[in-house]
């Protein structure tokens, strides 16, 4: 039987890749879902190439249903993953936008294939909970996440006392504080080894995103922040490695594309050939090193914030993400994004993720400090 998809995010570099699963495999899954914010004509170019499958573009107004776009708005977008009737949800929507449909999909009872890690970030206490009581599975796609996944099913979580976290270290892996204060937008945006959206480029550049990562690890696996090694490893072809209490290290390697994790997370517990080629060991060399905190002060705040718990992370995601929209509108410089996060966590953030109406809240506070120190910068 074919399995029944919504792909939450289907205009962008996540929901690309997804489609492409769809076409390659039209036998397996039925598109039941697009969705897309503001980019209009490509979703409804998606809608185009399957023709009746429903459509919502949460960012736009419109007339539903009279152009061809059935749901409308952030509302529309909830009440289509609620309504579409869908298996499993690849969720690639960008950013805290991504919560609430994550939430949405599980409520319906619907598995969750989790390439937004914000989901796991703002309130991951709160969308296990949920998921295990809807009894619905969260798959994580981020590719470190998959690869961690894999292996620890495979070798028992009881068993693995360490993870490494593999980073490519992005753009500016070898450049100095001086001259990471000067790097613009498009230097932050040329990430070395993946193609991906923008603002996931940039904190890649940041190392935010591994940071995120190592929060969203936390969260995922039950593990302590310390317990996580992120190693900077530029060739992007081991996803990462878990250490067993016996010192014996298992990885995953593989071509740096996207649609390996999609795909695990989509057939589960089954394995598929893959779309693009095997690796080939001759002439690869595979460096590892450990990150500078000093010139990537997002890694050192990030574990901070996974050691404070609470709404910590949350505000940690909420304060990056309005830095980087800052410094793409070039407002502030890429050395600003870190003060920005530093400030905002120095205020008082205990409390619990359980509670969705304290989650949102707590995300338009910290949004409010951040805007009020780039008033100042
Ligand atoms: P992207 O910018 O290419 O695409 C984002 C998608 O989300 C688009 O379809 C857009 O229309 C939609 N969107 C944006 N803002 C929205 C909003 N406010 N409400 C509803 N929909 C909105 O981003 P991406 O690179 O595909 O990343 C998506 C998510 O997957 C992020 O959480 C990212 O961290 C994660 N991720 C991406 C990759 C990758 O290779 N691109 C790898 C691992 C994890
Ligand atoms: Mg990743």
């Amino acid at each position: 039987m074919k399995k029944k998809l919504a792909v939450l995010g289907a205009t962008g570099s996540i929901g690309k890749n997804t489609v492409d699963i769809i076409r390659q495999n039209p036998d397996d899954f039925e598109p039941v879902l697009f969705t897309g914010n503001t980019d209009r004509e490509a979703l409804l170019r998606l809608g185009r190439e399957f023709p009746g499958v429903p459509l919502a573009l949460s960012g736009g107004m419109g007339k539903a249903g009279v152009d061809g776009i059935a749901y409308y708005g952030k509302a529309g977008l909830l009440r289509a993953v609620a309504e579409c009737g869908a298996d499993i949800a690849v969720n690639g929507i960008a950013g805290s936008a991504g919560l609430e449909p994550s939430l949405a999909a599980i409520e319906a009872g619907c598995d969750v294939a989790l390439a937004n890690k914000e989901t796991v970030v703002m309130a991951g206490p709160l969308v296990f909970e949920r998921a295990g009581e809807k009894k619905v599975n969260i798959l994580p796609v981020d590719s470190e996440h998959s690869a961690i996944f894999h292996l620890i099913n495979a070798y028992g979580r009881e068993n693995v006392d360490r993870v490494f976290l593999t980073a490519s270290g992005g753009p500016f892996r070898t450049l100095s504080t001086e001259d990471l204060a000067l790097v613009g937008v498009r230097d932050a945006l040329a990430h070395p080894t993946w193609k991906m959206g923008a603002k996931i480029s940039l904190d890649s550049a940041t190392l935010a995103n591994k940071g995120l990562e190592v929060i969203e690890a936390c969260r995922l696996f039950n593990m302590e922040p310390e317990d996580i090694t992120v190693l900077i490893h530029p060739q992007s072809i081991v996803h990462s490695m878990i250490r067993l209490r016996n010192n014996a290290v298992y990885a995953q390697l593989s071509q740096p594309d996207m649609r390996l994790p999609i795909q695990e997370a989509l057939y589960r517990p089954e394995t598929r050939p893959s779309p693009f080629g095997a690796l080939d060991f001759r002439g690869l060399s595979l460096e590892f090193a450990e990150p500078d905190g000093e010139r990537f002060p997002m890694l050192p705040l990030a574990y901070e914030a996974a050691k404070r718990g609470g709404l910590y992370p949350l505000v940690y995601n909420a304060a990056n993400e309005i830095a980087a929209e800052t410094f793409f509108r070039e407002k502030i410089h890429f050395l600003d994004i870190a003060r920005i996060v530093r400030y905002v966590m120095e205020k008082d953030w205990q409390g619990s993720c359980l509670n969705l109406e304290t989650i949102l809240k707590t995300d338009r506070e910290a949004r409010r400090i951040a805007f009020t120190l780039i008033g100042d910068i």
